[in-house]
């Protein structure tokens, strides 16, 4: 999360106090996360050896699983294994065409942030690179969820990221095909930031999206990949992404036939017949 504030298209001018304050908590509870390029810091050899750490292991399909000795993720691992490839892979395959495969990836799962912390010096909730996923899996965390899982994908599938742009599709990707932003549904939680003036206008989502917190540019990143998805299907997201991967500039054009003004107000008007009574 990235403190720098700069000058936003806004639509709407007062938050609801209730939406504020759940902001307020995403905040806090979302972790800063260093500029690590995770590819080189650490390789899945270090995770595996790494001091202090004693692993419990198991293993499906092409997944390897990994828990420290004594903690709550232990004795899950089955079901871990379960939900990847009963739910996680399955919708991966429902976004962009294709699940996992290949070779190996390494899934380390910790019980909480100080373990990941002393595995890796900083904690959040997950990272992820082509070859591995390090996880927090707390007891009151019912599943992992596809997030993480996606970037291995989408990593495998279209390449390491170029540009802002990029980022921005790449984060949406994830939460899209999670479904929901930390609990609430994609759309409506965009009307009502857009309602309370944290709307970005989509050239401003791709281009400044980064720099602007995580609870404000998640959840919109999110609901414009659900309607490319639903707008385009798998196969032209998909197309799109193999593109926008490589890419620094927006590649929205050349793929959908549309420019950023015409794709967002098609996006504005599919978010504004959102429900925020759905909000919880
Ligand atoms: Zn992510």
């Amino acid at each position: 999360m990235d403190g720098r504030r700069s000058e936003r298209k806004v639509v709407g001018s007062r938050a609801p106090l209730r939406l504020m304050t759940w902001i307020a908590m995403v905040m806090a509870a979302t972790c800063s996360r260093p500029a690590l390029d995770y590819h080189r810091e650490f390789t899945v050899t270090d995770l595996q050896m790494a001091r202090g750490f004693d692993w419990v292991r198991d293993s499906v399909d092409i997944f390897r699983l990994y828990a420290e000795v004594g903690t709550g993720p232990a004795t899950r691992l089955q079901a871990v294994g379960d939900e990847i490839t009963g739910d996680i892979v399955p919708r991966i395959r429902e976004v962009i065409g294709r699940g996992i495969s290949g070779e190996p990836v390494h899934v380390f799962l910790l019980e909480d942030t100080s373990a990941m912390k002393r595995l890796i010096g900083w904690a959040g909730t997950g990272i992820a690179t082509s070859t591995f996923v390090l996880h927090i899996l707390p007891g009151d965390r019912p599943r992992l969820g596809v997030h993480e899982f996606m970037h291995v994908a989408t990593a495998r599938e279209f390449g390491e990221l170029r540009g802002y742009g990029s980022w921005v599709v790449n984060e949406g990707v994830a939460v899209f095909a999670s479904g929901r932003w930390h609990g609430q549904d994609l759309d409506a939680l965009t009307k009502s930031l857009r309602d309370s003036g944290d709307g970005l206008a989509l050239r401003m989502l791709l281009t400044e999206g980064r720099s602007h917190p995580e609870a404000v540019t998640y959840p919109q990143a999110g609901s414009f990949v659900g309607f490319l998805h639903r707008r385009f299907g798998t196969d032209t997201l998909a197309a799109l992404l193999k593109l926008q991967y490589a890419s620094s500039e927006p590649q929205f054009e050349k793929v959908l036939g549309m420019d950023l003004e015409a794709l967002g107000k098609e996006w504005g008007d599919a978010v504004a017949a959102a429900d925020t009574l759905r909000i919880r």
